[in-house]
């Protein structure tokens, strides 16, 4: 394996000049595009198996919305929470507003793009903001066996720049699908967006989903197997934004990419697999890192269909 992770980096590691690092959030742009690294956790043998700049620190991005949004299923339930977020993917960039005006009751069309992950985040539980991200990290805690925490500059970076998240969110207040103070809930948006993970802790947390949901090492369930699949399918129709089409096609098993430059993948019943690469095509994804995961789909026959 270790061998396969190698070629697999060494082969792609060109692409990453064909890419951009993000810069629409300024923290973020000072990231050096020429990193990639690739951890894959194998479920059978409990190993995990590392490549490249898989210990350097990135944030977490849109790879949170996965995990607010199982915290929301936890804390509200299904039938609430999808009466204020839909379930279908929309064709739209990750941050796009038009859908919400043109579609009647204005709602969220999933929980994978901004607008629907800004909705799911005003439904978590907790009396301040701080308890709130407390609850995000205490939650982690047991998949990666330490603490995360949020990256300030990052953190004020979004909070100072983040005009269209705003907009959406006000838009959202406008139309009852927010409660809730906007700017407490933006806040607490940018914060799980900020925290600060590496290439092994997607891959844990990608292994976290493959193993429907229970802890690799000591096999408690933490979340349910029904909401497990809730996420990993949003993960297959929208986890990889306007691109998750082509990703079904060519990589075939379902992923959750960031801005910050990370992929987290699932081969569901084997492996975990974390990506970091911080140069994004133009829809935001990995440039880099979704050819490798190409490549390792092809080589290991990972699509699920
Ligand atoms: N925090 C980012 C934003 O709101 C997350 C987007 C992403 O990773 N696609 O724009």
């Amino acid at each position: 394996m270790e061998k396969l992770l190698k070629e697999i980096l060494e082969n792609n590691k060109k692409y990453c000049d064909n890419g951009e690092v993000a810069h629409y959030i300024p923290a973020l742009a000072s990231q050096d595009k020429r990193s990639l690294g690739i951890s894959l956790v194998d479920l059978k043998s409990n190993k995990i198996f590392n490549q490249g700049d898989t210990d350097k620190f990135f944030t977490l991005q849109s790879i949170s919305k996965i995990f607010t949004l199982i915290l929301a299923l936890q804390d509200k339930g299904a039938e609430y929470v999808f009466s204020k977020v839909g379930m279908e993917p929309t064709g739209d960039p990750f941050n796009s507003i038009i859908k919400l005006e043109t579609i009647n009751p204005s709602k969220p069309l999933n929980p994978m793009i901004n607008a629907g992950a800004i909705a799911i985040s005003s439904m978590i539980k907790g009396e301040s903001n701080q308890h709130k991200i407390e609850r995000v990290i205490d939650f982690f805690e047991p998949i990666l066996g330490r603490r995360l925490s949020v990256n300030q500059k990052v953190f004020e970076s979004e909070r100072n720049t983040g005009h269209r998240n705003r907009a959406t969110a006000y838009f959202l207040k406008d139309v009852g699908i927010l409660s809730g103070e906007v700017e407490e809930i933006l806040d607490f948006y940018f914060m799980h967006c900020s925290l600060d993970v590496t290439c092994k802790d997607i891959a844990y947390l990608g292994g976290f989903l493959a193993n429907q949901g229970k802890t690799i090492n000591t096999e408690e369930q933490l979340v349910s197997q029904s909401i497990t699949q809730i996420a990993k399918s949003f993960m297959v129709t929208c986890g990889m934004y306007n691109s998750s089409g082509e990703f079904a096609i060519k990589v075939g098993i379902p992923a959750k990419s960031g801005v910050g430059g990370g992929v987290m993948a699932v081969s569901p019943n084997h492996y975990g697999i974390g990506i970091w690469g911080p140069a994004l095509d133009e829809k935001g994804n990995s440039i880099a890192g979704v050819k490798m995961l190409e490549d390792l789909s092809t080589k290991l026959d990972l699509s699920i269909f």
